[in-house]
């Protein structure tokens, strides 16, 4: 039997170990936090498979000063980042090109076709399908400009199979009588839904794999190095030897790639929510504020609004007045939403220029796997990453063209 060491136990780790286990491999997963770190635990739950278009569209480079000008914008650079930030942001530029942006139109299309191929079986063997609540998602607007210049992208949603319906003002209310006033416009996503916490999802597949031998070790990775028929990782604790390893260490992955000569550009995107358990409002599905760039989701554990994208490393403090700026903005929509006692949080997005991950084989060994860089969309993906992941160590054929995905890209 193949023993396979999984780097990282966020859902994307985990999705892979599951695959891999069912593939009859022997799994172990090290993570250096016992429970995986956070940024699993605490995202907007959305299975999110209308965002086919990655963030680096044409022109919007240009964009990106204004945005930064303004503190609690939807995007932002902590200053003592910005020059380390800068290999990233070139890389964003040349993304942005037209041609390239469409390949990777392209390439998130494809992933979140499939986004419930695997999923749902896996949900369902680990008992939570349940908590998968397809109710589609409401994107809306408030202005007619903001959603007139949304138009192009619509036509290329729709083109990728995502089921998108026009309402005006009053039927988006009718979908969700909480809206107040200020909406113009909405869509419907009909193949959009959300699970009720994503913490839990979590927390059941890690629970289903230790209970089907799968091993779990905390200890931090320090490096990995290839011999002449396995690998070994050296942990901080100590040295684990596998046949192959897969490195799913989210937005940790540049330094570890780093060490084996590879570049991937991944970069720390943090986001901020805060959940508000008694909000006086209820609404029944994910809801997306297109033109101010946060969403809400109903989720067991309360309300949950979140958004923003701070570029700033793994280091610099969270400014939770990004929680409580995004409340702010939603009260704006939702004239009757009470913030008492939300609890704030934030994550980091594991973020690559093209808004692609990277879901590929090593150039420095092909006893190694990269999983990472999944940005907004790592829940959305992770049924399908692992099982993109497991066709490449069994030599499979695969459906899907990976070389989108390959880190080659950036090398
Ligand atoms: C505000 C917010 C909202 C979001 N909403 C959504 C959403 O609605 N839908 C969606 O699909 N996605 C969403 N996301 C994105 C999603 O949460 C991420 O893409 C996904 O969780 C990434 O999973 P991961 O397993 O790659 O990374 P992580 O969950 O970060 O896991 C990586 C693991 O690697 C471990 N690790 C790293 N380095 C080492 C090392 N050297 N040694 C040992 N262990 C190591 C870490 O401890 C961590 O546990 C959101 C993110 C944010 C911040």
């Amino acid at each position: 039997m193949q023993n396979i060491t999984i780097v990282g136990a966020g859902i994307i780790g985990l999705s892979i170990a599951y695959a891999l286990h069912k593939a009859g491999v022997s799994v172990t997963v090290i993570d250096r936090d016992a429970a995986g770190d956070k940024v699993s635990f605490g995202n907007a739950g959305s299975i999110a498979v209308m965002e086919v278009n990655p963030a680096s569209v044409p022109g919007v480079f240009w964009k990106v000063p204004a945005w930064i000008m303004s503190p609690l914008g939807p995007l932002s650079v902590r200053p003592n980042y910005s020059l380390k930030l800068l290999p990233w942001l070139y890389q964003f530029y040349l993304a942005s090109k037209p041609k390239h942006a469409l390949r990777s139109h392209h390439a998130l299309a494809t992933l979140n076709k499939n986004a419930y191929v695997d999923m749902i079986p896996m949900f369902t063997e680990i008992g939570v399908v349940s908590e998968l609540k397809q109710k589609g998602a409401l994107v809306v607007y408030e202005t007619d400009t903001g959603f007139e210049q949304d138009q192009a992208m619509w036509q290329l949603r729709q083109n990728a199979g995502v089921d998108a319906m026009y309402l005006s003002a009053d039927q988006t209310r009718e979908y969700e009588p909480a809206l107040g006033e200020r909406v113009k416009h909405g869509m419907f996503v009909s193949n959009a839904s959300y699970v009720t916490d994503p913490k839990y999802i979590v927390d059941q597949l890690r629970a289903w794999l230790i209970k089907n031998d799968v091993q779990f070790i905390q200890d931090e990775v320090k490096s990995i190095q290839k011999q002449s028929n396995s690998m070994y990782v050296q942990g901080k604790n100590a040295r684990y030897e596998a046949d192959k390893v897969v490195l799913a260490t989210g937005a940790w992955s540049s330094e570890l790639t780093k060490l084996l000569g590879e570049k991937c550009y991944v970069e720390s995107e943090r986001g901020y929510n805060t959940t508000i358990q008694n909000p006086d409002i209820t609404i029944a599905r994910e809801i997306v504020f297109a033109e101010r760039k946060f969403v809400m989701t109903p989720l067991s554990c309360g309300l949950r609004i979140g958004g923003a994208a701070e570029f700033g490393g793994l280091n610099n403090v969270p400014n939770y007045k990004r929680s409580g700026a995004l409340v702010k903005l939603a009260q704006l929509y939702f004239p009757n939403l009470k913030h008492i006692k939300g609890s704030v949080w934030a994550g980091h997005r594991p973020s690559t220029p093209d808004s692609l991950p990277i879901i590929s084989r090593s150039q420095y060994s092909d006893r190694l796997f990269y999983a990472f860089g999944h940005g907004h969309l790592g829940l959305t993906q992770c049924a399908i990453t692992a099982r993109l992941i497991k066709e490449m160590i069994f030599n499979e054929k695969s459906e899907v063209d990976v070389s989108m995905y390959s880190i080659d890209r950036f090398n």
